[in-house]
């Protein structure tokens, strides 16, 4: 991200963001020579970058890692003539045609037909405490912070995939875990819950929610965290040395806000069985759509949608602009 001065450049084809769903519409689109230009965003290779195993993306015998998957994917797509730019979207506008883009490094975009493949961020629990201790002993992300809570205690809050992942990750580092969930049954999958079950290290904290992350100043060091039972709301403290939320994403659709239709939930809206949105010439393809699925294959099926989708309605553009001359 190293332009200093304004530029303006023109693609047939632009696509935001670089997990599965983004890779995946760039090497169709670019076999169907639309020469797609792919801006990767703060975090080329999406998601899939900050895991570990991955064990059901198919192709694979054994698992395979999600930086080394998201890595061969970026190849891919880069060997069939994607033009790959290192950048990150500050602004849409939508109105326009050729839509514009404009880039944190001030650069300038414009394109014919737009896929959206922005993907998800994490969520926060939203309370002071956690943004005083952020960086210091709070984290949304166990491969990336986990080591520095080696021999220590940790605790992680959720209840799904990801926050039953992070335990088992951070349970080869830490001395104990203790998985703090709100309710008494956890959504992850079965195969998930029985490996957490089974582990010695870590422990589950029922119908529990973080009220407060406690600490001491100067370094900021987190010492304890205070739970309030979901039940009947009483108190009590839990000494940790840190504190992994894993309480799921939100769509990064804030660009996107009164320019296109989204569900109230945040997610952009596209037509039934297509990754059309409610503008003509904009798609959008994986998790930042998806809000059921949400998994590196169901990105990756769509982002396949979206680049043939937009092929489609570039070709028809195309026909029509001749029927018109
Ligand atoms: P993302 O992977 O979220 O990528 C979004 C991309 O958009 C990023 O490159 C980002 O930089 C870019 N972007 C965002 N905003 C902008 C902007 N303004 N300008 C430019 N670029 C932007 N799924 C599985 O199938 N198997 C697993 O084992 C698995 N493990 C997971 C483990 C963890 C910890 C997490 C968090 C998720 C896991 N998932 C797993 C889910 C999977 O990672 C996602 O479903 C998948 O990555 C979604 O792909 P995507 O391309 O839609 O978006
Ligand atoms: P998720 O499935 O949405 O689960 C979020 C969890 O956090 C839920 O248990 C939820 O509790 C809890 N939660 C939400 N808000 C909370 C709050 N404010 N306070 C306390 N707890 C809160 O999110 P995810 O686990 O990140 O998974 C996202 C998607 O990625 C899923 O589709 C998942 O399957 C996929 N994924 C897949 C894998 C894999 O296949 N191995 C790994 C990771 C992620 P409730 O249960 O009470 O709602």
């Amino acid at each position: 991200m190293a332009h200093t001065q304004a530029t303006v450049n023109h693609a047939h084809l632009l696509i935001i963001g670089s997990g599965p769903a983004g890779y995946t519409a760039a090497i169709y689109a670019a076999r169907a020579m639309l020469e797609p230009v792919m801006i990767s965003g703060f975090q080329p290779g999406g998601q899939l970058m900050i895991t570990t195993d991955v064990e059901n993306y198919p192709g694979f015998e054994n698992m395979v890692q999600g930086p080394w998957l998201m890595e061969q994917m970026r190849k891919q797509a880069e060997h069939m003539g994607t033009r790959m730019v290192s950048d990150h979207v500050t602004k849409v506008d939508l109105a326009r045609r050729p839509f514009q883009i404009v880039c944190d490094s001030g650069a300038t975009w414009s394109c014919d037909a737009l896929v959206i493949a922005t993907g998800a961020q994490a969520r926060w629990l939203g309370l002071p405490s956690e943004q005083a201790f952020q960086g210091f002993g709070v984290s949304a992300c166990a491969t990336c912070d986990g080591f520095f809570f080696r021999n220590k205690e940790v605790v992680v809050v959720g209840g799904g995939n990801t926050a039953v992942e992070e335990a088992l990750y951070l349970a080869n580092l830490a001395s104990k875990v203790t998985l703090i969930h709100r309710r008494d049954t956890l959504r992850s999958e079965r195969v998930l819950q029985d490996r957490l079950f089974k582990h010695p290290k870590i422990a589950v904290r029922w119908n529990a929610e973080i009220a407060e992350i406690c600490g001491t100043d100067a370094p900021p060091t987190v010492t304890h965290v205070r739970l309030r039972d979901t039940r009947d709301g009483t108190l009590s403290d839990l000494p940790t040395d840190g504190v992994f939320v894993a309480i799921g994403h939100s769509p990064a659709t804030e660009l996107f806000k009164g320019q296109l239709a989204m569900r109230d939930s945040g997610y952009i809206e596209t037509r039934p069985g297509t990754t059309n949105t409610s503008l003509p010439g904009v798609f959008a393809a994986g998790d930042v759509t998806d809000e059921t699925y949400r998994q590196a294959i169901t990105a990756a099926g769509l982002g396949c949608m979206a680049a043939l989708d937009a092929e489609k309605w570039l070709q028809a553009q195309e026909l029509q602009r001749h029927a018109a001359e």
